[in-house]
């Protein structure tokens, strides 16, 4: 019997309607770990390059990982993968909540399912059995109603549930897949990739507990955590009060809140829906995912101007920029009322802002008008027309069904010069975190495989000249000792990008939340090794650890590679070369020499050629070299 995990993967074939269990070695798990590596190993593996991601042959992976549901904090996370509906490139979405532990309590580490089932299905899962069910009667349910209709269908309260709502019914390109209503596995599309499947939801339910090498060790460094962090951490403190929603003023107060479809990155109407307003108006309560104490999850209610529903949580800071600032909506209880039902729905809530953003920079620029919006004055600021833009794109209704395409889509079929409104890379909408300020942003969104993307690389913010002392000694073990200034990209900034990019890479395979296992957060890189060790029995080290991370940049890169991508894909949107417009950061741009130098560096750096392919070479010492071979079939390392 290993430790830590189970040794046990599910497989579902809804076409056949077949369920089967496969037991891989320990080897496949330490390589692998879990999360979006293991879930790359399954698509490079078993999905031919081109696959149509709403056919039958397309696939998607639930993986939680070798350590992950164990009672500490943080370790409640669990991952997504498939090939995204909205970039055509492999995605993976993390969300934290109860599921990823559940499915490991249930008896297994990761489900990989394909297929199509002929009619509306869910998957129970239960103590070690699976089975397919009928979801005629749930179908076009939002997510609430179907998680208690399943619920009470099963006869147990305490079933965790990750469905998808109507927008994933739909086919909308970012719908998402949410857990227990609130987590979601939010970005590029899952939620759409189930509904293709027409499979509404997993149910899972579990009493097996996770064996550990050593829980005494792994439960002294959790409770010394739950004791001390809000009183030793500089930023879990404002976690625990605010939740991510804490950002909004600083954001703005460094000119770095993305405002008005990322024209400025200063909102004047900031304070109104920040952390500190919601605390003082519409929060119920704080809440906490699996075993963790930073309860950072808010929970709001209203019923002016808008009812809110708190079964839908609150929103995060994401949120609140995309649907309120981008926007150019003052209005918080509008952005939770968008919020609760992105969540109703089921969809990803920084795409959606974003894409409402992008249709009112359009209206306002007269490419569309109140003909093509059915009467709604779009304009930026109109937060009514934003809440029912939200609607209308879950159900694909009106200017809705270009919308539910995604920007890039959406500005293809308007034309008239729509594209210049489109803010994405690789297809996947810019989220709230402006790339013009912080060169690890530029860099993560221009190089990350699944496009735009926040969570690749530690910020530049707690690392610049004048850095506190706590934040320096928690990253040295990396090697990283200079503090750098904000915006520099230069042969040092990438270094540094590369060494956080492991880390994090490394954290979405042992399914971390950044949380609390941020760098220079709480948790030190050496107590995740003890736990790592204490949990898994293995004899490992950070440089392990990290090879985890360096394996998943690797495979994620040649899954795009073998689907078409090529280094013209790693580019900003046009607007990242024009300087922001007003506020504490105006006229601040990339410099697109600089970028173009730091892209090369990079590629040398990781071990990939000119045309950014991973080389034999490093594949092979990451261990990889099959993937090299499934490169070489299909003449990927020919010019
Ligand atoms: S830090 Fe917040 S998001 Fe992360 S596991 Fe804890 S409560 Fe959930």
């Amino acid at each position: 019997m290993p430790f830590g995990y189970n040794g046990k993967i599910l497989r579902v074939d809804l076409s056949r309607k077949e369920v089967t269990v496969e037991e891989p070695d320990e080897y496949f798990y330490r390589t692998y770990g879990g999360g979006a590596c293991l879930g790359a190993h399954y698509l490079l593996k078993e999905m031919s390059p081109e696959v149509d991601p709403f056919g039958s042959d397309s696939i998607i992976v639930f993986a939680g990982s070798v350590v992950n549901g164990v009672p500490v904090p943080g370790f409640a996370r669990s991952a997504i993968v498939f090939k995204s509906p909205l970039t055509g490139a492999i995605a993976d979405s993390q969300a934290a909540g109860y599921f990823g532990p559940e499915l490991k309590f249930a008896g297994f580490d990761a489900i990989i399912i394909k297929g199509k089932s002929k009619k509306p299905a869910y998957l129970w899962i239960r103590d070690g059995e699976a089975e397919i069910r009928d979801a005629s009667g749930i179908w076009g349910k939002t997510t609430g109603e179907a998680q208690d209709m399943i619920r009470t269908e099963l006869g147990d309260e305490r079933i965790i549930v990750a469905g998808i709502g109507q927008a994933g019914e739909n086919l909308v390109r970012y719908a998402c897949v949410l857990n227990n209503l609130k987590h979601a596995y939010g970005r590029l599309g899952g939620g759409a990739i189930m509904g293709s499947k027409n499979l509404k939801a997993i149910a899972v339910r579990g009493h097996k507990k996770i064996n550990m090498k050593d829980k005494e060790t792994v439960l002294s460094i959790a409770k010394h955590f739950s004791t001390n962090f809000m009183k030793e951490s500089p930023t879990d403190s404002g976690l625990r009060n605010l939740g991510t929603a804490k950002d909004v003023i600083p954001q703005n107060e460094t000119g770095q809140l993305p405002t008005r479809n990322f024209q400025t990155g200063y909102f004047e109407g900031a304070e109104k829906i920040s952390g500190q307003r919601m605390r003082d108006t519409i929060l119920v309560r704080g809440e906490a995912c699996y075993a963790c104490s930073v309860r950072c999850k808010r929970v709001v209610k209203a019923t002016e101007p808008y009812e809110v529903d708190p079964i839908y949580g609150g929103p995060e800071y994401e949120t609140i920029a995309m649907l309120g600032s981008n926007c150019g909506v003052d209005d918080l209880v509008a952005v939770s009322k968008a919020n609760e039902l992105c969540n109703k729905y089921g969809l990803d809530t920084i795409s959606t802002g974003a894409n409402i953003a992008f249709a009112m920079e359009c209206y306002e620029n007269e490419i569309i008008s109140k003909k093509d919006t059915g009467e709604i004055d779009l304009r930026f600021g109109n937060a009514d027309a934003m809440v029912k833009m939200v609607e209308m794109i879950a159900k694909r209704e009106g200017i809705g069904d270009i919308l539910a395409e995604g920007v890039k889509r959406a500005a293809e079929k308007l034309g008239k010069g729509a594209e210049k409104f489109a803010l994405h890379v690789k297809g996947e909408e810019v989220p709230a975190h402006d790339p013009r300020v912080q060169a690890h942003v530029t860099l993560g969104y221009t190089l990350s495989s699944i496009g735009a993307d926040h969570i690749r690389a530690a910020h530049d913010g707690a690392f610049t000249p004048g850095w506190i002392p706590y934040f320096a000694e928690r990253v040295k073990p990396l090697g990283i000792i200079e503090p750098l200034e904000l915006s520099s990209i230069d042969h040092r900034k990438i270094r540094r990008f590369r060494y956080f990019q492991n880390v994090f890479s490394m954290q979405d395979t042992l399914n971390l939340c950044l949380l609390a296992f941020l760098p220079a957060f709480y948790f030190t890189l050496g107590e995740l090794v003890d736990m790592v060790r204490a949990i898994t029995g293995w004899e490992t080290s950070l440089w392990e650890l990290l090879k985890f991370g360096e394996r998943r940049v690797a495979m994620f890169r040649a899954f795009n590679v073998r689907e078409g991508f090529t280094k013209e894909d790693d580019w900003l949107p046009e607007r990242m070369f024009e300087g922001i417009l007003s506020g504490p950061r105006k006229g601040q741009k990339v410099d697109k020499d600089k970028l173009r130098e730091a892209i090369d560096l990079y590629y040398e750096m990781v071990g990939w050629n000119k045309d950014g392919v991973p080389t034999k070479g490093k594949l092979a010492e990451l261990d990889l070299f099959w993937v090299a071979k499934e490169l070489d079939k299909h003449d990927k390392y020919k010019k």
